[in-house]
């Protein structure tokens, strides 16, 4: 279901544009206004919400959870014009405490906002949006996901382009999930010899297993390669500067949420005592989280995700506070597919700030039910040159799901 440039541009009979940039620009102002003419014809006539399952290889496990399924929402916007936007929620009850039963009911609500109305208003939607974000941000995050699709099918550009990006290709991190040390290290061996270069490692049980963790995981995969760690909110404020002060010596890069998301004073004591960096990620969901946790000099780093921030939108504010506090960010993931996965790629390839990746959530899953999309390969992540997300979802899956 790819589909090229091209073909958008003619379904949407603004072939003009793809006439190339000298032609383009010799009636500027005709074609302006065709433009201006087509964009506004543009209305949203349905939205197919579905159940996207999709089983584990394993349970996933880190210290306040496990999920054994990816069981997700696909949403699926159209519009009068025959352009589809599609967008994924995926619910991670641990962090975020959503189900699929929430989303796909929170859908519902949302459908009734976007019904007849054009899918370019993006702003005032997602403000629309607002009411269902802080108990559905995931729902909220496949419909805003499905607008921007459609924006970058009517432009005829890739999210990132139409941000302004200039880094289509970045590293990200692969995960190991809690485990016994001695499996953890294997699983980060079998990911050193994938060509992944930066390993994060799930900790946050306790001291002497964590330590230990980080022990096996040195021994067997050396100390060329990058290692992040995630506490998922696993420690107190005192056991997490011990436990980091331990930790110096196996070299790690940063780590993630030390302690509880509401303690912002525990987290602001851990970054300031902490030799390793310290980055928020379950303190930190939407733009005013940011704007809090910059204003409490409480971390280093952010971990902005899709799910969590409630949409593309929210992602890119989060981004441009953290830029105009000179900070550094990562953009990370729940177990999303890699629609969801590909989504938040255009946003790391679209801000210089956003240095790190954790863009892996597929690798759990047993099937890939989406076709285009990005490639993930040897550590390396690259979003497709195709209008919007770039991402579809294969049609032989789609037929076996159940629509709401
Ligand atoms: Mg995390």
């Amino acid at each position: 279901m790819a589909m090229s440039r091209k073909n958008f541009l003619k379904i949407l009979g603004l072939g003009f544009l793809s006439t190339g940039a000298g032609k383009g620009l010799s009636k500027p102002a005709a074609s302006l206004e065709k433009a201006k003419a087509e964009a506004s014809k543009l209305k949203i006539t349905g939205v197919d919400i579905y159940a996207f399952d999709i089983p584990l290889i394993e349970p996933f496990k880190i210290s306040i959870g496990t999920v054994y399924a990816a069981n997700d929402v696909l949403v699926m916007i159209h519009t009068d014009a025959g352009v589809v936007g599609l967008g994924e929620a995926c619910p991670f009850a641990p962090i975020t405490g959503e189900t699929q039963e929430m989303n796909l009911a929170a859908a519902k609500g949302l459908r009734e906002i976007v019904l007849g109305k054009s899918p370019l208003a993006i702003e005032s939607l997602v403000h629309g949006f607002g009411p269902f974000l802080h108990s559905n941000p995931s729902a909220v995050a496949a419909f805003d996901t499905a607008l921007y699709d459609i924006l970058g099918k009517v432009a005829g550009l890739p999210l990132y382009r139409l941000f302004g990006g200039d880094k289509p290709s970045f590293g990200t991190d692969i995960t190991t999930d809690l485990d016994e040390p001695e499996k953890m290290a294997a699983k980060a061996a079998e990911f050193v010899g994938r060509g992944f270069d930066t390993i994060k490692i799930k900790v946050g049980q306790g001291q002497e297993i964590d330590l230990r963790r980080l022990e096996a995981i040195r021994q067997a995969i050396g100390y060329e390669r990058k290692i992040r760690i995630d506490a998922n909110q696993g420690w107190t404020p005192p056991l997490a500067i011990d436990t980091l002060k331990k930790m110096e010596k196996f070299q790690v890069q940063f780590v993630e949420q030390p302690v509880l998301a509401s303690d912002l004073a525990g987290l602001k004591a851990v970054h300031a005592a902490s030799p390793i960096p310290v980055m928020a990620d379950e303190a930190l969901f939407y733009p005013a989280d940011a704007l809090k946790l910059i204003k409490a000099e409480a971390c280093a780093y952010f971990n902005i995700k899709l799910m969590k921030a409630g949409g593309l939108l929210n992602m890119m504010k989060i981004a441009h506070l953290a830029d105009a506090a000179n900070m550094l960010c990562m953009v990370g993931c729940m177990i999303d597919s890699r629609l969801g996965l590909t989504a938040a790629a255009h946003v790391v390839a679209s801000n210089r700030n956003i240095v790190f990746a954790d863009l892996d959530g597929h690798n759990s899953h047993t099937i890939d039910p989406v076709v285009g999309g990005m490639l993930f390969e040897k550590g390396q992540i690259t979003v497709p040159e195709l209008p919007g997300i770039g991402a579809d979802v294969d049609p032989a899956f789609l037929k076996k799901l159940k629509k709401i």
